[in-house]
């Protein structure tokens, strides 16, 4: 798998492909440490950044099922507090967060 040395570490988005973070397409996906550190595409521990695309890309990769996400969403995607109750509960059944 694919790691990049302090060089070639991309700044500010996406190592693998690109997507600048905070675009209006980023997803905030979060992994257990454990898998991060299969997936990590830097030599240094807990460092990186990776779209929630190409964390399911490496995990393909490596061979690892049913790991546990928790999306932070953005601000478009994200219900807040006050919104219809049944609309946070699809979400909420859309989002598996027991990390
Ligand atoms: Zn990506």
């Amino acid at each position: 798998m694919k790691r990049y040395t302090d060089d070639e570490r991309p700044r500010g988005c996406c190592y693998d492909c690109g997507l600048e973070y905070g675009e209006d397409g980023w997803i905030e996906a979060i992994v257990p440490d454990h898998v991060w550190d299969i997936i990590n595409p830097t030599y240094h521990k807990d460092a990186g950044l990776l779209c929630v695309t190409c964390i399911a890309r490496r995990c393909a990769e490596a061979g690892i099922a049913q790991v546990p996400v928790w999306f932070c969403g953005t601000e478009r995607l994200v219900a807040h507090e006050g919104d219809p109750v049944d609309e946070l509960q699809i979400l909420r059944s859309w989002t598996p967060s027991d990390v």
